[in-house]
């Protein structure tokens, strides 16, 4: 790791010893640690960490231990199933097309996970968009239409909070007070990014921002029998995940687009869908030429219910991702996953099949943004080593 001249590198020794599984999972948690965190990294030699200088550093180092703590002691190692093996399709490109695509104008940062994309970005996520809506379209999925936010009160119900509390965005306005708006209009600036004003102007949280497109169709159906005793359905919206110090490139965005298709009935339906989907999206891939492996996974829980849930998801195969190559880093990256949640929606949002039981979920979820990225990573930006399909597309 390189450590930037202002800051201060952090050895620790893990009180707990962790297991070669968990270590990309702990360290993508430690960007949760403590706020003065610049970067983490964490290998079989121990944590590495870049710290802000003037950080009181047995607090943080307790945080950290923490973490690792919990993650770590009595983590079972998963059982990795591996359903599909392309890693090895040839493909042109090496290189991280991340500085060629900011030098084109092709992708502009905003801020942290927050990006603007030009128009050969937008056309090959729009190549992506049109193969998962002719995946929707075999399955004549019903089209939905979400809003970006969601309120508190359904992510509450579904347990969100207790399992992915790190992640959740917040939506809030001014108070419905003269005073305040008054004071705001006339005080408000922003320093460093940072919108200077008293947080007691803000009104209390109703809703977040979506992290989820499937979920808007779960409320949809509850407190209710389900019509004809199954649904297929599809939508596309934008996505929030606050990934901390983990924001980097295109790879983890906290602005982010998915297209679902989405699968809610009897759990023989669900999961043969989702294995329909699969292998529709195989000869898909296939076309296309990438390169990629689909195998078993599971969410990144927060620390409390990590290892509960992810164990759970694992033994019941409940998640395969599709974990598509980065040949610039010799690593992967999720494009999208195939999930089944069992009754869990069913369960905690009264949603009823014709003979009384809780309706059994799953989705494909596919995320257009590192769809394109890892497309990118993979056949560079010449257009002319492109599978001849892509290229026209985007023409
Ligand atoms: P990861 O394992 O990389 O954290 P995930 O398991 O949380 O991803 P899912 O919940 O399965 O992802 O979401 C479906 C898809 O949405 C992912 O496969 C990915 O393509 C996309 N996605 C999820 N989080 C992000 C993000 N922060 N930025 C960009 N795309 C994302
Ligand atoms: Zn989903
Ligand atoms: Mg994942």
């Amino acid at each position: 790791m390189e450590t930037k001249p202002d800051l201060v590198l952090l050895q620790i020794e893990p009180r707990t010893p962790i297991p070669d599984f968990m270590l990309r999972e702990i360290q993508s948690k430690l960007a949760y640690a403590d706020e003065h965190i610049r970067a983490a990294s964490v290998s079989p030699e121990g944590i590495q960490l870049q710290v802000e200088p003037g950080t009181s550093q047995p607090e943080l180092i307790e945080k950290v231990q923490r973490i690792v703590e919990s993650l770590a002691y009595g983590a079972i190692k998963p059982k990795v199933q591996i359903l599909e093996d392309y890693m090895d399709r040839p493909v042109p490109s090496r290189l991280d097309p991340m500085p060629e695509l900011i030098r084109m104008g092709e992708v502009s940062p905003e801020s942290a996970g927050v990006f603007a994309f030009g128009p050969l970005v937008v056309r090959l996520m729009e190549f992506f968009e049109s193969q998962f809506l002719a995946l929707a379209d075999s399955f004549q999925a019903a089209p939905y239409r979400f809003p970006t936010m969601i309120p508190a009160s359904y992510l509450g119900r579904v347990n969100y909070f207790r399992a992915f509390p790190h992640s959740l965005t917040f939506a809030t306005h001014l108070r419905s007070d003269l005073d305040v708006i008054d004071e705001f209009s006339q005080h408000a600036a922003c320093e460093e990014g940072e919108l200077q004003s008293p947080s007691k102007s803000f009104a209390a949280v109703k809703n977040l921002l979506s992290p989820a497109v499937c979920y808007h169709l779960y409320f949809a159906l509850a407190d209710k029998p389900l019509p004809q005793g199954q649904v297929i359905a599809t939508a596309v919206g934008h996505c929030f995940r606050y990934e901390a110090n983990n924001l980097a490139s295109l790879e983890r965005l906290w602005d982010f687009t998915m297209r679902e298709v989405i699968f809610v009935g009897s759990k023989d339906f669900v999961l043969e869908n989702r294995e329909t989907a699969r292998q529709r999206m195989r000869q898909t891939f296939e076309r296309i030429g990438l390169a990629y492996r689909v195998e078993s996974a599971n969410d990144p829980f927060f620390i409390g219910e990590f290892r509960k849930q992810a164990a759970f998801q694992s033994a019941f195969q409940l998640k395969f991702e599709i974990s598509a190559r980065l040949p610039y880093k010799e690593s992967t990256l999720a494009v999208g996953s195939y999930n089944y949640h069992q009754d869990f929606f069913g369960r905690n949002l009264n949603i009823t099949l014709p003979d009384g039981s809780p309706a059994h979920t799953g989705c494909a979820a596919f995320g257009l943004e590192r769809m394109a990225f890892a497309f990118l990573a993979q056949f560079g930006l010449d257009t002319s080593q492109w599978p001849a399909e892509v290229r026209q597309a985007v023409a």
